[in-house]
């Protein structure tokens, strides 16, 4: 266990005004929620906003609300490597899922095999993913999808505030979903966004929306203890002690579809309270630090051009296995804040039992097993950055 500065592998910073906000917020009531979902559909230019308790509860009620469109078909194509709380989402909604695999050493599909994917017709909808802000090819998989009546849902979780061609991430599907969950580009604590532009799709999300509680008083309670909590204990010198706190899972990442679906809570959207300045603050810093990682001759897996996106935690892929581990066993012991990525490919979670088709994921379980990612948040100096380059070269 280290004892000492140790920085968090993804962090948006929260601040004593962004709970009293969020108090304020509280006595607005429903007012405060509305008005953040007005000013998200002025910026986003979309037709309809909602606003809910989370990244995954957003995708259960987009899934639901599609499936209540084409009730014949129940099959959801997501990227073989991504979050778990996609193939969560997709089991809480009653939906199965389908993995098409990736372009090895991209984060985005293998648009061959996206192609021979499209042809299933049981398939609702398909997810092009942001993974850690890299954007994906949304555009191209629309012009597969499209004649075939196949949704498509841009899982733009790890996104909010970045753009693609001078386009807005988030609003390039039939539907896009925001997390503002901890360690996501903006965070409320907890929470997550729709947009949609489609009055079908967005009419059976409101009436879904009707029927699904909000936070009661005691979890609101709750979340303003958490949000204090979050504050104090983010802090790269205090970090190591939750670090070392195994109950609470930090970082642990797992297959569970038991969670709630909620709408936001008004001392959220409270907190929320400036949100457009906010994310363009942190966007400046984030793509400060990860230009200065690539001027030291870092590089994140493929990138559609010279510059670098606006990204949450920056992706590399290390040259094997074995290189990864030391890395990382490396960054624990000196706090470097450096990440594995998600736990394996979907296809190794065990209660999915996605059958095996003869030729398996072998691109996803390439990034999966040597995907580290750096962070690049506030709380990164410009010294933890020459210790972050230095211990990738002094490790390869
Ligand atoms: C975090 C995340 C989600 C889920 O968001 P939560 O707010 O944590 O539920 C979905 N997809 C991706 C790619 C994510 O990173």
């Amino acid at each position: 266990m280290r004892i000492g500065r140790t920085l968090p592998p993804a962090a948006a910073p929260l601040h004593l005004k962004n709970i009293v906000s969020g108090v304020v917020g509280l006595f607005g009531g429903g007012e405060s929620v509305k008005r953040f979902e007005e000013e998200l559909k002025g910026f986003y230019g979309v037709r309809h906003c909602f606003a809910v308790s989370s990244g995954k509860a957003a995708l259960v009620l987009v899934l639901q609300a599609l499936n209540e469109l084409l009730p014949e078909k129940d099959e959801v194509l997501i990227p073989a490597y991504t979050c778990y709380s996609v193939p969560s989402a997709i089991v809480k909604a009653g939906l199965k899922v389908r993995l098409c695999d990736m372009a090895s050493d991209s984060l985005d599909f293998d648009f061959g095999r996206l192609e021979e994917q499209l042809k299933n017709p049981r398939l609702l909808c398909v997810i092009p993913t942001h993974l850690f802000g890299v954007p994906a090819d949304v555009e191209r998989v629309r012009k597969l999808s499209e004649h075939r009546g196949i949704f498509v849902v841009e899982d733009a979780a790890q996104a909010m505030g970045g753009e693609r061609d001078g386009k807005k991430l988030g609003t390039m599907g039939d539907v896009g979903i925001f997390s503002l969950g901890r360690g996501k580009a903006f965070s409320t604590v907890e929470g997550g966004i729709i947009l949609t532009d489609d009055d079908s799709v967005g009419q059976a999300i409101r009436n879904r929306l009707g029927t699904i509680p909000g936070y009661g008083p005691l979890d609101c309670l709750k979340l303003i203890f958490y949000a204090i909590a979050l504050l104090i204990l983010i802090h790269p010198l205090i970090y190591w002690l939750p670090k070392s706190l195994p109950f609470l899972k930090l970082g642990e990442t797992h297959f569970d579809p038991l969670f709630p679906v909620r709408r936001l809570s008004s001392f959220q959207a409270g907190m929320a309270k400036g949100w457009e300045g906010r994310i363009e603050e942190l966007k400046e810093i984030r793509s400060n630090n990860a230009k200065e990682i690539a001027a030291c001759g870092v590089v994140p897996p493929v990138l559609t051009s010279a510059s670098i996106p606006a990204l949450i935690r920056f992706p590399v892929l290390t040259e094997n296995v074995d290189a990864k581990a030391r890395i990382l066993h490396n960054s624990e012991k000196m706090g470097l804040g450096i990440s594995d990525g998600y736990p394996g490919p979907i296809d190794g979670i065990e209660e999915l039992a996605i059958p095996f088709d003869g030729r398996g994921f072998p691109a996803a379980k390439d990034i999966a097993e040597r995907l580290i990612s750096l962070p690049v948040h506030p709380f990164v100096s410009k010294g933890d950055i020459r210790s972050i380059v230095q211990s990738l070269k002094v490790q390869s």
